[in-house]
């Protein structure tokens, strides 16, 4: 046996998942007849179980492509295999399923799933049957047409089947055209549709169902196809006990025979047996001549060997145009991989593993951000904020400072000589700056830090095609930092602890510092500057901005001595006085009152703000290159700026250090494992291949190279084939 049709079915499956146009198909044969002609009987009987979803309400809403693999008893039983079972190919994690029952009820789900507003779907399901008991066959099963629209049925609903039917009959399928013989052939849809795409009835098989329910004569009459003649002639089949044999009976009770274990061929066959032999066989042969071989065609297993003959012959007439097709989309498609992809071979793992690798690698080269001078240096930046708002809380708000500097420049003066009040200034100045939560701040800052770079590269290409695996990446690396942050913040503010007692500063450390300070304060300054700079010129020049700011000392005074005195009066009042005087005042109204806008008196406000600032930070830059503040650290109460900006560093410096050691090192230590253990370990095959598919490039790249290969296979394997059946003829020939 060449097994031609098993061969050519294989290719068909091949050519069907590079892609569906028509040029590429090999034939099937297309199961059509209106609703309850019978045909999911004719179906099951020929696949000799029940297997096809039930129910009275449109249960079949997408077709379903059929491949029936016929395995040879020996080898099946030989095997660890099951002997019969079906697989869904689109769906391999189902594996073989040798329950049919089960198979029923994942087609009525599939059916199902269709969601109720399209009613019907032409998205085929595949299933597949391997059995000693099938005949090598493709078949697809679609929705039986509509004989009566109904309330729930709508005529809407009929075209849309009667369309996706239309898609299926054409060339070079084989038309099954189910009829019940109760029902008149005129008024059979199939029979019609078939007429319409295959006016000569070359490619239609007609079954006739229901025999049993017509005087046998009258069956014959049918099936002889005298007045709807088709060149493949009609197979007569009694599918089904009659409904007085109980729902499906029969069915049901050869279910439990010993010899057919779930299998509904002893029931068919016994009813086509009683049917067709016996009395009326008479009836079914040829009139006047003898020989049940020329008789009409009877039966479901008359029915199988005709398919099966109809398909092989239809099949090997497509065998030369298919090979020529195929060959001509093999030559595009590799012509196309060589061009686009100069003919590199790639697969999922392969991409998978490099983008892994590229990920390693640019989570490396960002990590040199994170050097401990980076960090330290961002560290100081934002230790160093946080000294110049308590020197502006402490010292620049204090209208004592000035005095403080004044102090410094008198040399006899000792540190010792000092008011204890700034002493104790510079102790809290201090305790603050220790006291502000370092360990806490500093490490949510590395730790901001970290998790930008992590966001950055996972909302990169090619994570942007990945927004899974981007955001579990993220996930995770959020996760380590969660569970180190609390340890580093702890090791950190503890390291820091001793600077809240007690700051030893020795010269170099002083000189550095107050160099430091000196810097700060040039950069304050010039901020300052340049805020009043933009104020300036908002208000027109120096000669303007004069005038407004006398303006505004002016109203302040004023507003000083109004607060002043209404102070006094309150008071007064309180102790019983009159309130007439306080009336008074409030008529009163400064000189050039209206001179200016609102606005205006704002940008004076500030201006003299800033240049009240910027007097007292010249005064303290000017203090700090001092001969005084260059002494050294024991000149500490004199030079609060020089002494806190040690503080700040010595900080920073220690904070760097913990946080490297708890944070850094364990973040860049576990952030790579993790990548191994969550994406690269962690995808099965088949997510492998759903996440390489995920980027657009690869996909393309993969879909080519697919194409080509299974072209190739195909091509082969069609020669192959081609090879074997001209031998055939050869021989054929020969004897
Ligand atoms: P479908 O809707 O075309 O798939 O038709 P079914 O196969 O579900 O059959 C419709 C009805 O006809 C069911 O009640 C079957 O039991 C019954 N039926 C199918 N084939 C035969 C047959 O050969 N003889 C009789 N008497 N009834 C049948």
């Amino acid at each position: 046996l060449l097994q031609l049709t098993r061969k050519l079915i294989e290719i068909r499956s091949v050519l069907l998942s590079v892609d569906q146009s028509d040029a590429l198909k090999l034939p099937s044969i297309v199961v059509i007849g209106s609703q309850s002609s019978g045909k999911s009987s004719v179906l099951e009987a020929i696949v000799g179980h029940e297997f096809l979803p039930k129910g009275n309400n449109m249960v079949t809403r997408r077709p379903i492509e059929l491949t029936l693999i016929h395995t040879p008893p020996s080898t099946a039983s030989s095997s660890t295999t099951p002997i019969e079972y079906g697989t869904f190919p689109n769906m391999p994690q189902m594996g073989k399923i040798t329950s049919f029952s089960s198979i029923q009820k994942v087609l009525t789900e599939l059916n199902l799933s269709v969601p109720p507003e399209l009613a019907v779907s032409d998205d085929p399901i595949h299933l597949q049957i391997h059995s000693p008991n099938v005949p090598d066959l493709t078949l697809i099963d679609l929705p039986g047409y509509i004989q009566l629209s109904s309330m729930d049925q709508p005529e809407e609903l009929k075209d849309k089947i009667s369309t996706l039917c239309d898609k299926y009959i054409r060339e070079p399928n084989i038309i099954l055209a189910v009829c019940a013989a109760d029902v008149d052939l005129a008024n059979s849809p199939a029979l019609r549709a078939s007429r319409r795409v295959d006016p000569l009835g070359t490619r239609t098989i007609g079954v006739v169902t229901k025999m049993d329910l017509v005087r046998p004569e009258l069956g014959a009459q049918i099936i002889r196809g005298e007045r709807y003649p088709l060149h493949l002639g009609y197979v007569g089949v009694v599918c089904k006990a009659p409904p007085s044999g109980g729902a499906a009976g029969v069915f049901r009770s050869f279910r439990g025979d010993k010899d057919q274990p779930g299998n509904v061929t002893g029931a068919v066959l016994k009813r086509e047996e009683e049917f067709f032999g016996g009395d009326n066989a008479r009836w079914f042969k040829s009139q006047g001549r003898l020989g049940a071989e020329k008789g009409l065609l009877v039966g479901t297993d008359t029915l199988r060997k005709r398919l099966m003959e109809v398909l092989e012959t239809s099949m090997s007439g497509s065998l030369h145009g298919i090979t020529n097709a195929v060959q001509l989309e093999l030559e595009e498609a590799s012509y196309q991989f060589k061009v686009q992809y100069n003919d590199r071979r790639i697969t999922s793992e392969s991409y998978v593993a490099e983008t892994v690798d590229a990920l390693k690698a640019r989570f490396k080269e960002y990590t040199q951000q994170f050097t401990k001078p980076a960090v330290r240096a961002k560290l100081k930046g934002m230790l160093d904020e946080r000294l110049m708002d308590i020197l502006e809380q402490l010292y620049w708000n204090d209208p004592r400072t000035p005095e403080l500097s004044r102090l410094g420049e008198d040399r006899k003066l000792t540190p010792d000589d000092l008011d204890a009040y700034w002493k104790y200034k510079l102790e809290t100045a201090s305790s603050l700056l220790t006291k502000s939560g370092v360990g806490r701040d500093s490490t949510a800052l590395v730790a901001d830090g970290l998790r930008g770079l992590i966001d950055s590269i996972a909302t990169g290409e090619p994570f942007t095609f990945h927004p899974s695996a981007a955001e579990r990446i993220v996930e995770f690396s959020h996760a380590i930092l969660r569970e180190r942050m609390g340890v580093t913040a702890d090791q950190v503010e503890n390291c820091i602890k001793p600077y809240k007692y007690e700051v030893e500063v020795d010269d170099r450390e002083w000189a550095q510092g107050r160099e430091r300070a000196e810097v700060k304060f040039g950069e304050e300054i010039e901020r300052c500057e340049t805020k009043l700079a933009e104020i300036r010129k908002r208000v027109g020049g120096s000669r303007r901005m004069g005038g407004l700011v006398g303006h505004v000392a002016e109203l302040e005074k004023w507003e000083e001595e109004r607060r002043r005195r209404r102070m006094a009066s309150l008071t007064r009042r309180d102790e019983g006085d009159g309130e007439q005087d306080m009336d008074q005042e409030e008529g009163s109204t400064p000189l050039d009152a209206y001179k200016y806008s609102s606005a205006q008196i704002i940008d004076g406000r500030h201006a003299l703000l800033l240049s009240n600032r910027l007097a007292l930070l010249k005064m303290r830059q000017h203090a700090l290159k001092s001969r005084r503040c260059k002494i050294g650290p024991d000149e500490s109460a004199f030079c609060p700026e020089a002494f806190l900006s040690v503080v700040a560093d010595k900080l920073a410096y220690t904070s760097t250090m913990f946080i490297n050691i708890e944070l850094l090192e364990q973040f860049f230590y576990q952030f790579p494992r993790e990548i191994d253990s969550r994406i690269l370990y962690d995808l099965d095959r088949e997510e492998i291949k759903r996440f390489a598919r995920e980027n657009p490039k690869i996909r393309h790249h993969l879909e080519l190279q697919e194409r080509k290969d299974k072209l190739e296979q195909s091509d082969a394997s069609l020669a192959h084939t081609a090879g074997q059946v001209s031998g055939r003829i050869s021989r054929a020939k020969a004897l």
